[in-house]
């Protein structure tokens, strides 16, 4: 039976997230109700909830987000209603476990109609839209035009909740084009980049280099398989790369910090040629000497968005092993622990907390 309301986070405003009460929906035509299992709090969470201008706007620009709207992007649940047709639509059942992409296509923009359904002129992202329902709420409401993927029931609750930056990171891994004997660079081993070195390996780079200020994630860096875990702020990181390369720098440098001064620090450490592939969202600008890109280098810059066509091969490979995500989960959280799971998430001090309906 599904109740009639449910407890729900919703975004308000800059650190004005409220835990509150609201009606569950009826699923309409090709809509899928689900009960969540559970969900992840991510990087860009704590960004909107620290007032990042990407979601609130500035100079009287409007930002991504329109409050008020339950938060949370990285959930996978249990279908328990389904609106007309729906089942046929997206190929499920009720109590089937289920995940849909963190993006909901239009379906009719240029990008839509070309496959590249990540780039969305529209673009509605769960967890920042007014009229959509993220997952740190009891229930969710798939919209009929998510793409919803079958989730093993083998998976824990966090693992599942883990898919969503898991194919964000494989996504990225993709763009950096490694060629077997690489040296690959992971900029960055918080969540993403801790799935990004693993991801990484299996396309059989040569050397698998992680850098990070944090010693706790290096640690865990290096037992995930990296072949070298760098602390950038004890020495000279640039020279340490070049010199396990011969002097030339990276094949592959992945920048997955948030921090806009590891940009120049990848430009210096990347070969010619090399390929640079940028993750990260930043709250301010990256100052860089562009020429490196051009004259210099000749560098091919990837931009990296979302987990377009990752999210089968990214829940396999939790299935199986080959992605462990479980060293990055810390602690579960009931929803109305909110402010509590947040304030420990922006300590910097763990890597993914998540929220347990209540
Ligand atoms: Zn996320
Ligand atoms: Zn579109």
């Amino acid at each position: 039976m599904v109740a009639e309301t449910m407890t729900v986070v919703r975004t308000h405003g800059p650190r004005d997230y409220r835990v509150e009460e609201i009606p569950v929906p009826t699923p309409g035509p090709g809509e899928v109700l689900i009960e969540v299992d559970a969900c992840g709090i991510c990087a860009s969470d704590m960004k909107c909830w620290l007032g990042g201008e990407l979601f609130w706007g500035s100079d009287g620009k409007s930002g991504y987000c329109e409050p008020p709207a339950v938060a949370g992007h990285e959930f996978a649940g249990h279908v328990v209603a389904l609106g007309e047709g729906a089942a046929e639509r997206h190929g499920v059942q009720l109590g089937d476990r289920v995940i849909a992409e963190q993006i909901i296509p239009c379906g009719e923009c240029r990008f839509c109609q070309n496959g590249q359904y990540w780039m969305c002129q529209v673009h509605p992202i769960f967890g920042f839209k007014s009229f959509l329902i993220g997952g740190m709420a009891k229930y969710s409401l798939y919209p009929a035009k998510s793409i919803v993927h079958k989730v093993p029931e083998s998976l824990s609750a966090g693992e599942a909740a883990y898919i969503e930056p898991a194919a964000c990171a494989w996504h990225a891994v993709e763009r950096g084009e490694i060629t077997k004997g690489d040296t690959v660079v992971i900029a960055g081993v918080g969540n993403i980049g801790l799935c990004m070195l693993q991801i990484a390996k299996l396309f059989e780079p040569g050397q698998l280099i992680a850098l990070d200020a944090k010693d706790y994630r290096l640690d865990i860096a290096s037992q995930m398989g990296a072949d070298l875990s760098i602390n950038v702020t004890g020495e000279d990181v640039v020279q340490r790369v070049k010199d396990v390369t011969d002097g030339y720098g990276c094949d592959v440098f992945i920048e997955a910090t948030g921090n806009p001064a590891a940009v120049p620090l990848g430009l210096q450490m990347i070969r010619k040629l090399g390929t640079f592939v940028e993750f990260s969202v930043f709250n301010e600008p990256a100052t860089v000497n562009w020429t490196i890109i051009g004259d210099t280098k000749e560098l091919n810059i990837h931009g990296s968005h979302l987990g377009p066509y990752c999210y089968p091969k990214t829940i396999a490979a939790i299935a199986d092993g080959r992605l462990d995500v479980k060293p990055l989960i810390a602690e579960a959280y009931p929803l109305t622990s909110f402010h509590e799971a947040m304030e420990s998430s922006l300590s910097g001090g763990v890597l993914k907390n998540i929220l347990v309906p209540v």
